[in-house]
């Protein structure tokens, strides 16, 4: 039951009582329920054809690179890069009903974060039209899970790229600062506006502009990311300046 309470004035503005309406979500809450269901069923049977697709794509873009045909390297690199957005939108569609149902659980690990961010970034870099420019100090290792800050990278990079023109700068940095390691991914972008970035990490929220709008999303990528490195322990630093551009960045503590 959804309860509202307030206040009855007299014309002085006196309280003179208080009025209460109760409404039964109960159908409500059972349709957002299956709404959901809904969306992780549908996201569960689209990802297995999708790996599948993306890893043929993939064979045959090495194929065409080894037999040096230029204009196959370059449609199957779309073809490859475009595979990749649909599955982050998937996997991100599965993480979003994940959390929602409460059984978000992490497999934490020993991993080396370095070789993680180097892959993120070559699948980033694959039919990119953006200059991504790695700093990557290798052998950093950390603990926690790889699959999860996979996701965040991957959504902090896709947001770089989606939110700045191509040709422009996409600078991401894997840095050693005493018992920390630092991720950093900093574009050239449309930036965002002061007012905007209280909201930004919360649930479906997207700075409404034209250019937003043009670009599209569901507002769920900083959700996620956030939430995952707040479950390491952490949290998601974000600096911007609307016409200049971004950096976000977190940090997590080497492992001994
Ligand atoms: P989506 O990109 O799907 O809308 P996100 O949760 O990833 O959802 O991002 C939320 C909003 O934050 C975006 O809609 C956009 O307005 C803003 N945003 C995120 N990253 C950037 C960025 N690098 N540059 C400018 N705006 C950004």
């Amino acid at each position: 039951v959804s309860l509202t309470i307030s206040p009855i004035k007299d014309k002085t503005g006196k309280v003179i009582g208080v009025s209460k309406i109760a409404r039964d979500i109960t159908d409500r809450k059972v349709l957002e329920q299956k709404k959901g269901e809904f969306i992780s069923f549908v996201s569960h049977e689209l990802k297995t054809p999708l790996t599948s697709m993306r890893s043929y794509v993939q064979l045959a873009r090495q194929r065409a690179e080894k037999i040096a045909d230029s204009f196959l390297t370059n449609a199957l690199s779309r073809a490859e890069s475009q595979t990749q957005k649909m599955e982050k939108m998937i996997n991100d569609f599965l993480n979003i009903s994940r959390f929602d149902e409460g059984y978000m659980h992490l497999f934490p690990k020993r991993f080396d974060l370095s070789q993680l961010i180097q892959a993120c970034v070559e699948d980033a870099a694959l039919g990119s039209k953006h200059n991504i420019k790695p700093r990557i100090m290798p052998g950093l290792i950390i603990e926690g899970d790889p699959e999860m800050i996979s996701l965040v990278v991957i959504n902090l990079i896709s947001n770089a790229k989606k939110y700045s023109k191509i040709d422009s700068d996409i600078m991401i940095s894997c840095e050693q600062q005493l018992e920390t390691v630092t991720v950093r991914v900093q574009d050239q972008g449309i930036g965002i506006s002061k007012d905007n970035l209280e909201m930004l990490f919360e649930k479906f929220y997207r700075v409404q502009s034209e250019d937003t709008r043009k670009i599209g999303g569901f507002g769920i990528g900083l959700y996620l990311a956030a939430n995952v490195v707040q479950l390491h322990g952490s949290h998601i630093a974000v600096e911007s300046q609307p016409g200049v551009g971004s950096v976000f960045s977190f940090s997590l503590p080497l492992a001994h």
